[in-house]
């Protein structure tokens, strides 16, 4: 997980401290000694998350925040407000103007990483929701990513054995959530598995019961897989907390319990099921939608002609790879020609389905026309590009296609072109024209067979 981050305060020593940390964690880490160069460079460049001191002249870090939260070219960016321990009401204060978490100074390592990862890993899905949502207004699908009931109050269980710790948890989460509270952690599996809960809040104060291996339970369980866990600890259980990021806990907490941030972070992990929901809605609700491919369920030319351009904009903004690969079936008219048009149809759905096996969540994969596909792999560089599409090619090889109704079984093979943003390629259009050139010395020099374009 990489991402740029922004650190801005006004003493030096604080951002080589900051910076030093982040680089460590292999971040892109940007620097901005006050409030209005920091503005600066989020109006000019792509920033993922901001760590905002308070305290600096000329504009303190609330008006900064203020300001980003209040331009919808940035709001959508987080914010994590840099506190000192002993101002509990500047966190009070940062909650309004917009700020999504705090880290009181001075700032401890483990977390500083797992603040800044909870927040990358909410921001790669509001973008992905986001950038959805543009390409649906882009083909004229207005309201078909409509992003209400974000907001509305969320549904938490938790899991805890004290009732006065209860209390006072559901208590501090009144104001953003519904809580269920359990004692019992076998019943809070069964509740977590059977209801549709936002986030669990796991109490590790129990000593009847192991919080590790609850949240490992959780993670593991099909339904539960997905639901945002927060670990709620003691002070310097540092090893505990290590081992639950390692589990898959999403976030934590240490007591004792600051309602602010508790409800920060609630709301941070409430957001990020959200999204991971709207996110797989609006898979369905495009699948409904003409942007697909009536025969093979993947999505058409239309959808892909759109979406590219998004992709391929968003990889040079942020000067991330991003490969194409276009596939066409060897000699299929004479599938056709041979079986006829229906078991050639056939031939389609089940070439789309080793396709789609292929691919990661992430990536696009499309009906191009007739038999040619066109596979769209955001992040993915030409050498894993490669590999990719070779190991999709030899999937279609080493498996005959069965025929339904006649009996037989008929191997298939595919050519593939494959290209990769670069230098030399500035437009999607481009990009296409590269992966086309490479699928057509693919079929010229013997066919069944992937060739990358040199550019
Ligand atoms: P090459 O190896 O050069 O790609 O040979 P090819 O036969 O695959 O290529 P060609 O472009 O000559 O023929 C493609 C065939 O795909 C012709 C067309 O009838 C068939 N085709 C296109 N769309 C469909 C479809 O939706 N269903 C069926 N059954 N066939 C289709
Ligand atoms: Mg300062
Ligand atoms: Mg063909």
């Amino acid at each position: 997980m990489t991402a740029r981050i922004l650190v801005v305060d006004d003493i030096p020593a604080n951002v080589k401290l900051l910076e030093a940390r982040l680089l460590a964690e292999y971040f892109d880490v940007l620097t901005a000694e006050d409030g209005f160069k920091a503005l600066d460079i989020v109006a000019n460049t792509h920033v993922d998350i901001i760590l905002l001191d308070i305290m600096m002249p000329g504009m303190d870090g609330f008006e900064v925040c203020e300001r980003l939260k209040s331009d919808p070219k940035t709001s959508h960016i987080p914010v994590i407000m840099v506190t000192a321990l002993d101002q509990p009401t500047d966190r009070v204060r940062g909650l309004k103007a917009g700020a999504d978490d705090f880290l009181t100074k001075p700032v401890n390592d483990l977390q500083l990483v797992s603040r800044v990862k909870s927040l990358v890993r909410l921001k790669t899905l509001s973008d992905e929701l986001r950038i959805r949502a543009e390409t649906a207004r882009n083909i004229g699908f207005e309201d078909y990513l409509r992003m209400d009931n974000l907001d509305a109050a969320g549904q938490v269980l938790l899991i805890d054995g004290r009732a006065s710790s209860q209390e006072r948890i559901i208590k501090g989460l009144k104001p953003v959530a519904e809580v269920t509270a359990l004692s019992d952690p076998q019943a809070g599996v069964f509740e977590a598995a059977e209801n549709p809960f936002d986030l669990v809040i796991i109490s590790g104060n129990g000593e009847d019961y192991d919080p590790l291996r609850l949240c490992s339970q959780l993670r593991s369980l099909e339904r539960t897989r997905f639901l945002p866990l927060l670990l709620v600890t003691e002070t310097g259980d540092e090893e505990m907390i290590v081992r639950a990021l390692d589990l898959g806990v999403n976030d934590y907490i240490v007591r004792p319990l600051d309602p602010n941030e508790l409800v920060a972070r609630t709301l941070t992990q409430i957001k990020r099921k959200r999204f991971n929901d709207r996110l797989r809605s609006s898979v369905r609700q495009t699948i409904e939608l003409a942007v697909t491919d009536g025969l093979t369920g993947l999505n058409n030319r239309r959808y892909l002609d759109n979406h590219l351009k998004t992709l391929f904009n968003r990889a040079a903004a942020r000067g991330r790879p991003l490969s194409v690969c276009i596939t066409d079936i060897d000699r299929f008219k004479q599938v056709n020609d041979t079986y006829g048009h229906d078991i050639g149809d056939e031939v389609l759905k089940e070439f789309a389905r080793r396709i789609r096996a292929t691919v990661r969540g992430a990536d696009l994969a499309c009906r191009y026309g007739g038999e040619e596909f066109v596979l769209v792999m955001p992040d993915t560089d030409s050498v894993s590009a490669a590999a990719i599409a070779e190991r999709l090619r030899s999937m279609i090889e080493s498996v005959p296609f069965q025929l339904p109704g006649t009996g037989h079984s008929l191997t298939i093979t595919a050519s593939i072109g494959l290209a990769s943003n670069s230098g030399a390629i500035d437009t999607p259009e481009q990009l296409m024209k590269h992966a086309d050139r490479a699928l057509y010395q693919a079929k010229n020099s013997g066919r069944n067979r992937v060739v990358a374009s040199a550019a």
